[in-house]
């Protein structure tokens, strides 16, 4: 073992978390890193480290039963458990600082105290709070002075009407603009749901997709629509109705140009509210979009009980869907679903010709996905908006090349 620097293990199931962390760590300690719960038991058998970043992306019970065992393999390590990309590199700060050798999940378990006990015994320094306390507020304090920076901007990603391939309208997809890069929402929509951020976040994307949807709608595209995704907070926060109306009066984008997305699992909590709130938006003259389709454990009888308009067909049915007949036989059961309830659908993450084929076959109304157009800046937008369909892929109607015979099920 190296005597000057501390040796780290990083388990994750991220490759790109894991990169980084590496990247990192390994000018001050010596990293060895391991890509599963099951390699990282195994590692751990047969070694000792002085630091552990665990469970940063794995399921919660597989960090849980790790403790005990961790406990009973690495008495001598500092153990870190952490997670999301944010807190992170907060800890990586703070660590390099000097602040402490030990960070945590907030698990108050008697687990945990035993690994944080057996540490200090072993001469480790322990710094309290030690329960990521000051860890998350230090990501939460980030998070807020972005906020107050306006350091979040809006990109589009476009939206295809699949059968005569023109743009229709554009997901407006939030990013952060954190120094040199770019953030991704699911390296910050977490944190900020949990700490209630969402709501001023939300409300700030809202307001900027409008106002460019009017700038499009402004250059001649009356029709363009702008879908923004909203949170669960902001559906269930006071007068969501009021704020939408506000926010349309102010930058003059027609209601009937606005598509606001929620997510199944967004209206479980309180659906009578929920639906009470969409009946008030659609009134208005706003769509309403079920995103994610198909991932949530809702009935399908409450699928007819819903004021929306359309369905978005999650993206993990359309990967498979031109592979595996069963996944064919779900998409094409849920756009029949839909058509009859009168809704339209429109398919996520198509990221290829035989997909896009597919769901034209079926009858598929609307479509998005890196073989449409990849999320871009407004300025990209604007440029691909000009050039209307020049750049969606000429693919002819009778284009199919998968081995399944697609008319098969279309005919089924
Ligand atoms: P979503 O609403 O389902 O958005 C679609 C996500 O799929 C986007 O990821 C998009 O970049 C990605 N995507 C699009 N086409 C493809 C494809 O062909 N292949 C693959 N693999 N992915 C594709 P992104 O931008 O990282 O957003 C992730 C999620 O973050 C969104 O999922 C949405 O739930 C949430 N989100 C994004 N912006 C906002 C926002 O302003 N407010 C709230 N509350 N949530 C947001
Ligand atoms: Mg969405
Ligand atoms: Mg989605």
């Amino acid at each position: 073992m190296n005597e000057t620097k501390p040796r780290v293990l990083i388990i994750d199931d991220d490759d790109e978390i894991r990169d980084i962390l590496n990247e990192l760590l390994s000018a001050v300690y010596d990293c060895t890193t391991c890509s599963s719960a099951a390699d990282a038991l195994a590692v751990l058998a047969s070694d000792s480290f002085d630091v552990i970043l665990s469970d940063i992306n794995m399921p919660e019970m597989t960090g849980l039963e790790m403790i005990p065992y961790l406990a009973n393999v690495a008495p001598r390590s500092v153990v870190v458990m952490i997670s999301g990309q944010l807190m992170i590199e907060s800890a990586i700060d703070a660590m390099r600082a000097g602040a402490f050798d030990y960070i945590t999940k907030p698990f108050d378990l008697p687990q945990v105290k035993t690994v944080v006990s057996r540490a200090v015994d072993h001469g480790k320094r322990l710094h309290s709070p030690m329960l990521g306390g000051n860890l998350k507020d230090k990501a939460v304090e980030r998070l807020e002075q972005a906020l107050k920076d306006g350091a979040f901007v809006v990109h589009y990603q476009p939206q295809v009407d699949i059968q005569s391939n023109s743009v229709v309208g554009a997901e407006a997809l939030v990013r952060w603009n954190d120094e040199c890069r770019l953030r991704l929402p699911g390296e910050f929509i977490p944190l900020a749901e949990e700490t209630g951020l969402i709501v001023e976040l939300g409300e700030s994307v809202l307001r900027a997709a409008c106002a460019q949807a009017r700038r499009w709608h402004d250059s001649g595209l009356a029709g363009f629509r702008v879908a923004v995704n909203v949170s669960p907070q902001q559906l269930q926060h006071d007068d969501f109705p009021g704020t939408v109306a506000e926010i349309l009066e102010t930058t003059g984008l027609p209601p009937r140009n606005l598509e606001i997305e929620v997510t199944e699992t967004s209206l479980m909590q309180d659906p009578e509210a929920g639906i009470r709130t969409l009946h008030a938006l659609r009134k208005m003259g706003v769509k309403i979009a079920i995103d994610d389709f198909g991932t949530g454990y809702s009935s399908l009888g409450y699928l007819k009980r819903l004021p929306i308009d359309s369905v978005k067909l999650d993206a993990s049915f359309v990967k498979d869907a031109t592979r595996h007949p069963d996944d064919a036989a779900l998409v094409m059961a849920i756009i029949t679903l839909a058509h009859n309830l009168r809704k339209k659908v429109i398919a996520e993450g198509i990221e290829s010709e035989d997909q896009l084929a597919f769901l034209r076959l079926l009858r598929c109304d609307e479509g998005q996905g890196y073989f449409l157009g990849r999320p871009g800046s407004s300025d990209e937008m604007g440029l691909r908006l000009e050039r209307r369909q020049d750049d969606l892929g000429h693919v002819p109607q009778t284009m199919f090349r998968t081995s399944l015979a697609a008319h098969d099920y279309a005919a089924a």
